[in-house]
């Protein structure tokens, strides 16, 4: 199956508006021109065209006349740089953020929300369209779910890197984009304020008792990240301070001094002495408070530990998962299947609407597994069954042992996969299961599609879309899709026998 990265990006990117072939004039590295912007990129970058190349310029938009200076040539595509707006679009705003250019978190900033939201919708019909094959005119389209209030400050997460500053003290902040080069930064405007809050604190401990920070190049030095998460509903704050090394100096001061801010409820040091650019190493030590945040989705309390996956907008996720469960059209008997569940947040979602039926979850994660158990606990949910390991393995064998509780029944399967979306074998097997009907949770539109395509082979067709938007400010965007059997009639026939 086609994976969707690296290089197949940019031709995903290039796709969007061919470019032509005549006419080539070669330009040259650091050459200057005037550029029409057409569209935006998936990275939020403006693209144009000129001489038969695709001209990707980070911070232009759609609209405008720029003046660019030429960074990178290929044979059909170019990368420059943005010297001058000459025209500017009727769209663009001045960034809230004032690290908006060098950091890069936000892309789309300059771009005003409304706009943003149109460009998301129409990034996700055009994959749909052109990646899965889907026949426009056949699909129910919702609007996409903007932000109904603020689009700025609703992130529960953040993971700050920690770097050594020019006199050799710790400092914080963003990654430039596609680099390692650190943008100093005390206020993030994506994050809640009582995460940036708790971030200084830590950044004053580090300072007071110069704990030192990690130096990728040479491997030494102590701390790499301060990763924080916050529970929107009980404002509960987890810490986690990612170490070259196996002990903090000074660990009581800093508990002393995190307890003063209220809603600290843990610290957790994790060990990661690898050259490595993943975030956190296997080993966790809590130092202090308890294992895991408490927060809560429509009427459901989760547990959440630091290892496991949670949604980083609770308002927007609420939206989420109500529409999986519209789009999941439960009857009270049947049974769901909830693949890559996470701490089983959908599948406790759904649970309540198969009040007589049942709900399986299936997640690689062990510790969001232990998560989900205990959640389906205290909120006393107990027509759920969780099972640890990967979706296109266990899947496969539970339907082999043909276990009475999970049988091989499936009347509808949810998957929400990370971005790079379904093994090809997983697919076959829920095919295979036939459900009457699958909701597809996803956070990137091009393995959306492509997946989609694979089931349409298998019989099953895109009936509604509704793109959610989990990230403003920046490209990313969170889709809901609802496939049905193509023979569908005849199916709902038997089913009600
Ligand atoms: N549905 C959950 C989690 C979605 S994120 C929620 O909304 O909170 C995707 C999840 O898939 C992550 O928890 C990740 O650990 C898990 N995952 C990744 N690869 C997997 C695989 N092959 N099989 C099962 N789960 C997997």
């Amino acid at each position: 199956m086609a994976k969707i990265k690296g290089k197949d990006r940019e031709k995903e990117q290039m796709g969007m508006s061919e470019c032509p072939k005549e006419d080539k004039k070669k330009w040259m590295k650091n050459e200057e021109a005037v550029l029409q912007i057409e569209d935006l990129g998936i990275d939020g970058e403006g693209i144009g065209h000129l001489d038969g190349y695709t001209v990707f310029v980070k911070g232009a938009l759609p609209d405008e006349s720029v003046k660019i200076r030429f960074m990178k040539v290929k044979k059909n595509y170019a990368y420059a740089r943005l010297i001058q707006v000459l025209k500017p679009s009727s769209d663009r705003v001045i960034p809230f953020c004032e690290s908006a250019s060098p950091c890069g978190g936000c892309t789309l900033q300059h771009l005003t929300y409304e706009r943003q939201l149109a460009v998301k919708e129409k990034r996700v019909k055009d994959c749909l369209v052109r990646i899965g094959k889907v026949e426009p005119e056949t699909v129910e389209w919702l609007p996409i779910l903007g932000m109904q209030d603020n689009p700025w400050h609703y992130r529960n997460k953040a993971q700050f890197p920690v770097r050594q500053g020019k006199d050799g003290t710790p400092v914080t902040g963003f990654f430039a984009g596609r680099s390692h080069h650190l943008i100093e930064t005390s206020d993030c405007a994506i994050q809640h304020p009582d995460i940036n809050k708790v971030m200084r604190c830590v950044m004053t401990f580090f300072r007071k008792y110069r704990i030192s920070a990690y130096e990728e190049e040479k491997g030494i030095g102590l701390v790499r990240h301060i990763y924080i998460r916050r529970a929107y509903h009980t404002g509960e704050i987890q810490v986690c301070l990612v170490l070259n090394g196996r002990e903090l100096p000074h660990s009581k001061e800093l508990i002393e001094q995190l307890t003063e801010l209220e809603d600290v409820t843990s610290l957790y040091i994790n060990v990661n002495t690898q050259k490595t650019n993943v975030i956190l190493g296997e080993e966790m030590k809590l130092l202090f408070g308890k294992s895991y945040i408490e927060d809560k989705i429509g009427s459901v309390r989760y547990h959440i530990s630091p290892q496991s996956f949670y949604q980083v907008n609770p308002l927007q996720t609420e939206r989420l998962y109500k529409t999986a469960l519209d789009f999941a059209e439960l009857q009270e008997k049947e049974t769901v299947w909830d693949l890559y569940c996470g701490i089983g947040t959908i599948s406790l979602f759904l649970a309540q609407s198969v009040s007589k039926g049942r709900v399986v979850g299936v997640e690689i994660i062990p510790e969001a597994i232990e998560n989900a158990k205990e959640n389906a606990q205290i909120n006393h949910i107990e027509n759920v069954d969780f099972y640890c390991g990967a979706a296109e393995e266990v899947v496969n064998t539970l339907l082999n042992e043909r276990e009475e509780k999970t049988a091989e029944k499936a009347d509808v399967v949810v998957v929400d996969p990370p971005r790079k979306g379904c093994d090809e074998k997983l697919l076959d097997t829920i095919a295979h299961m036939a459900p009457k009907r699958i909701v597809y949770v996803s956070c990137n539109p091009a393995t959306l599609a492509r997946d989609v395509a694979v089931l349409a082979e298998k019989g099953y067709q895109v009936e509604k879309v509704q793109p959610c938007d989990m990230f403003p400010q920046s490209t990313g965007i969170e889709t809901v899709v609802k496939l049905g059997r193509k023979n569908a009639e005849n199916d709902y026939c038997i089913s009600n026998k």
